[in-house]
């Protein structure tokens, strides 16, 4: 056990914790704060970001309201960095009582907030979503105000006065005798080790965890933790904070927050701050009430949901809601409440009051300690650290980060793309930040906040966290792991739409890409962040709101030649089903809105994990494997294998058996097919290698690679080159390495580099960037100077091996005479005596009528796009209209982990087929006598969670491309 003692400890790292730190270590004491986790994991990192005005208590809670408008003057004043001057609208809109508003203009003059009415068409011009039928808008001096900056700001300022500041430090118990509080006993979850801090007074600033603090003392204390759920749109709908001119209540108030704008909340009582869920009633209100103020809010891209609670505190038990408990703070001094001498509780307020609520309690703890000492935090302004020495002000807005990117012209140094994180601040923070987590850098930095939530960033900041601070692999692998997870958690319940399509990207990339579910090491770290409680059940329609937007047919202006096949959609399974009806001449023309998945998988071909696949077959009798028949796979597989072969791309391999191909993650891959550039990484054998990555190339982390091997038995060693072309590149990507492998010259230099430090390796593997089109002779070329078979390793997307065979098929489909048109969206059909006569699409604001004898449906499910689902929970193919059977429990749509053992309900989505691979209708009669449906968008499995992807696009559309022909 270690012992420390400190004139104050203060419990609680949120914005009260962190002010009252700074307060009492600017006035001379010895401080000493802990948190249980990073500053701001409670409520202050889970609020809604709005510097208050005031004016939202103006009516119900004057006082209240003027300890904000107090202190958001105060704060504009010290923290400057932190604050945006957005400025606020309380808008009448049809749905409020007109009556309030002359209590709102009184309630502002009674509590001295400067507040002023706006003409509507002065509202519009600036904020032209607002919804014109708002009858009264009055502008109030709101900010919005980054929470996580600020609490760091404090703990910096406090830590320059010579306060510790212990994140990761659990208070397990209060240590008192039978009069007085000396101190606590806490768990040091780093180090896992008790922690003993003696100290002459205790300060609770726990938030709503407060009574269980005051609890361990023997003290009661009546918290009633009000939970509220918010939702991130996308985008920056609105640049002001609008709130309803309306008695505070759920849903009312919009909060443009960096790139996003914020929707909340609700307030509902829970027993217990460490258990509550977001439940789908919560969103649904957010999506209504924001309809009301912004008129289509329902369609915008949600994110991201998260719930806090509030720390409200009464002293007589409550009865009515939590709305009616007043949000002024309150300070509880236990000598005089409770007969217990050094303990004091500060609770209650707003994130806006904290400095107040700090300077109260530093001046109660000066005159019990019998210190003069005044307050300053009034006086000084905060110091301007934040990830990096010179970050200028407002460092966290985004348009700021993009003037310093294109100053220093760092295009290419991007970690997360979304929120313009970049690899210098990744840097600083891991290296100079108390960060533990990947968590603890999102909250930093903003890192995977944006609409990937983490898809493509983990990766690249957990190689950067490996190869700087060098922890174990597995610590590493955890804090992926840990990272995913919490990131899951708050997409969890907005799953539709956009962002359903990007958790299924995201899966495509760590569950099957990088297979992150079998990384070595534990599956969640005493790190991890808690979880919600699972939803209650809630059933969706399964009838859709509106009409269906796909099958409203209209007059195309232009008419494509007539074929005997339409195939729309260009993965793997529109592409093959292309190439083989074309095998017997007929005309054939492919129709695509973009190319695929194909582009972002790994580039083999995967049949199946680990069954054989003939009991796959006899214990699967509706899965698309069976109605193929393993003849139709064979033949398939052969077919495929000798067009590869002959376009200079030999695929090895066999339908009986996997190999075992290395990941970017170092984790182990069974694939069935594979290129000859991957084939020497075959990890069934166990020959050493040496992992070979560049220093600028940030998807890929040899270190972290080889070390996940070593953790597996497999021996590799790990190198990253510092070449000269690549220090001279901005911009190094995967597909600029694949052109520069191309180039003899760039071959010559990076064998010259490796020339010496080979080791004991007797091959070598390389990020899967071996050239576009000429990756078999590179490879051949590098094995020749290097004296050593050389290999490949998939990662993160775009593929380069997928668009290897991307372009292989393109290419036979265009030389048979086919014709592949991108860019074309098809979004409607013509349809008469059950067949369809034409399909439309749209492009460049041209519709286009398509007519074919049949048509082969290729557009991928939820993660190519070929299913929508909508916030209603009605599910639709996005070409026809078609609707998509659905469970209509949303409860039961997605499991609680990310990295999940069983495949997610949802994403099993698809159409059902007849053996003829016709799409059925609810009563199991073909949809339309000559619509086709392959690959992606068959339903009723999960390719990403059986290792089947390419398998079933290759096999359904070579069988359904075949009968056609
Ligand atoms: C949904 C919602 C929206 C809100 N929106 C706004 C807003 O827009 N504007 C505004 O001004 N206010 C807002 N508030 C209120 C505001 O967020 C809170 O009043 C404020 O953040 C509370 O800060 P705090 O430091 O007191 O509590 P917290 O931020 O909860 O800090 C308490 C800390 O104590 C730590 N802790 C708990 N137990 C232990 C232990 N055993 N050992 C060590 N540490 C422990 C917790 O981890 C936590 O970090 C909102 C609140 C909610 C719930």
């Amino acid at each position: 056990m270690r012992r420390i003692s400190c004139d104050v400890l203060v419990i609680g790292g949120g914005a009260t914790g962190t002010g009252v730190a700074r307060d009492l270590a600017m006035r001379g004491l010895v401080t000493i704060l802990v948190e249980r986790r990073d500053l701001t994991h409670g409520t202050t990192g889970r609020y809604h970001g709005l510097l208050h005005s005031g004016g939202r208590y103006v009516v119900k809670d004057p006082q209240a309201a003027r300890e904000c408008y107090e202190e958001n003057l105060i704060l504009r004043r010290i923290m400057p960095h932190s604050i945006e001057d957005t400025g606020g609208f309380f808008v009448l809109t049809p749905w409020d009582d007109p009556a309030y508003a002359p209590h709102f203009l009184e309630g502002c003059r009674q509590a001295g907030i400067p507040v002023e009415e706006v003409p509507i068409r002065q509202m519009l011009k600036e904020e032209p979503l607002l919804n014109p039928s708002i009858t009264h808008c009055f502008r109030v001096p709101d900010g919005a105000a980054d929470s996580f900056l600020a609490a760091n700001l404090n703990a910096e300022s406090a830590r320059q006065h010579d306060a510790e500041i212990l994140t990761y430090h659990e208070v397990l118990r209060i240590l008192r005798t039978d009069t007085q509080v000396t101190g606590a006993v806490c768990h040091d979850l780093i180090k896992d080790e008790e922690v003993h801090i003696t100290s002459s007074m205790v300060v609770n600033a726990a938030g709503a965890w407060a009574g269980k603090i005051a609890a361990s003392a023997g003290i009661t204390i009546q918290m009633i933790p009000g939970k509220g759920t918010m939702v991130a749109v996308n985008r920056r709908i609105v640049n002001t904070v609008i709130n309803r001119c309306k008695l505070p209540s759920d849903g009312d108030i919009l909060v443009p927050a960096h790139t996003v704008a914020v929707m909340g909340t609700t307030d509902i009582k829970v027993s217990d701050p460490d258990r509550f869920g977001i439940e789908p009633w919560e969103l649904r209100l957010m999506l209504d009430e924001g309809e009301k103020l912004i008129p289509g809010f329902h369609s915008f891209r949600m994110l991201r949901a998260w719930a806090g609670v509030r720390p409200l505190f009464q002293e007589t038990v409550s009865t009515g809601t939590n709305r009616d408990v007043t949000r002024a703070f309150v300070l509880l001094d236990h000598s005089q409440r409770d007969g217990v001498d050094g303990l004091l509780t500060i609770t209650s307020g707003k994130w806006t009051t904290y400095r107040k609520m700090a300077e109260v309690t530093a001046d109660k703890v000066c005159e019990k300690l019998g210190i003069r000492a005044v307050c300053r935090t009034h006086l000084e302004v905060l110091p301007n650290q934040t990830t990096k020495p010179s970050s200028p002000p407002h460092y966290h807005h985004l348009g700021t980060r993009l003037g310093e990117i294109e100053h220093q012209q760092a295009y290419g140094k991007l970690v997360c793309e979304c929120e313009l994180a970049a690899l210098a601040d990744i840097e600083h923070a891991i290296l100079q930040n108390d960060i533990h987590t990947l968590d603890d850098i999102r909250r930093d930095l903003r890192l995977g906040m944006g609409p990937c939530q983490g898809g493509f960033c983990t990766l690249r900041a957990a190689g950067l966290l490996h190869t700087l601070r060098h922890p174990s692999v597995l610590e590493t692998n955890v804090a992926i792991r840990d990272f995913l997870e919490e990131r899951w958690k708050g997409q969890l319940p907005i799953l539709w739409g956009q962002q359903l399509r990007q958790a299924r990207l995201n899966e495509l990339i760590f569950k099957d890409v990088l297979n992150a579910g079998s990384l070595p090491g534990v599956s969640a770290s005493r790190l991890a962040a808690e979880r919600y409680a699972p939803p209650t059940s809630e059933h969706v329609s399964t009838t859709p709101a509106g009409p269906p937007a796909a099958i409203v047919s209209y007059a195309a202006s232009q008419s494509t030649a007539r074929s005997d096949v339409l195939v729309i959609g260009a993965g793997l399974a529109g592409l093959v089903a292309a190439w083989q009806v074309l095998q017997n001449g007929k005309k054939v023309r492919l129709i695509a809105k973009g190319w695929g998945a194909t582009y972002w998988g790994s580039g083999c071909i995967d049949i199946l994990k680990d069954q054989s696949i003939d009991d796959f077959i006899a214990a699967n009798p509706s899965h698309p494997y069976t109605l193929a028949g393993m003849t139709a796979l064979e033949q398939a597989f052969k077919s495929f294998q000798e067009l590869c072969a002959s376009a200079g791309y030999p695929l090895f391999g066999s339908l009986g058996e996997n190999y075992l191909l290395p990941t970017a993650l170092g984790t182990l891959r069974p694939s069935c097919l594979v290129p000859e550039t991957m084939a020497a990484g075959d990890l069934r054998q166990h020959s050493p290698m040496l992992i070979v990555g560049f220093s600028q190339y940030l998807d890929f982390f040899p270190a972290l690679v080889a070390e996940n091997l070593n953790a597996q038995s497999i021996f590799a060693n790990d190198l990253t080159l510092d070449l000269p072309t690549l220090q001279a590149r901005k911009f190094v990507t995967g597909m600029v390495l694949a052109r520069l492998f191309e180039t003899p010259a760039f071959r010559l230099e990076l064998a010259d580099a490796l020339r010496g430090r080979l080791g004991s390796a007797t091959r070598i593997g390389f990020p899967a960037v071996l050239g576009l089109n000429e990756s078999l002779a590179v490879k051949r070329d590098l094995e020749e100077r290097l004296g050593l078979p050389v290999f490949e390793i998939p990662g993160l997307p775009p593929s380069i091996p997928g668009i290897r065979l991307h372009n292989i098929l393109s290419k036979e489909i265009e030389k048979s005479g086919g014709r592949i048109f991108n860019g074309l969206q098809v979004d409607g059909c013509e349809s008469a005596a059950g067949r369809i006569q034409a399909v439309f699409s749209e492009a460049a604001a041209r519709h286009k009528s398509h007519a074919a004898e049949a048509y082969v449906l290729a557009t991928g499910g939820l993660l190519g796009g070929g299913i929508h689902l909508t916030s209603a929970g009605y599910a639709q193919d996005t070409a026809l209209g078609l609707p998509i059977p659905i469970l209509t429990d949303r409860s039961s749509w997605h499991h609680e982990t990310f990295l999940s053992h069983t495949p997610h309900p949802l994403h099993c989505i698809g159409h059902t087929v007849s053996t003829s691979f016709q799409p059925l209708d609810s009563q199991g009669a073909p949809i339309y006598e000559n619509l086709y449906a392959v690959g992606g968008c068959l339903g009723g499995f999960d390719p990403l969670h059986e290792c089947s992807l390419e398998g079933i696009s290759l096999v359904t559309g070579y069988l359904v491309g075949k009968r056609l022909a």
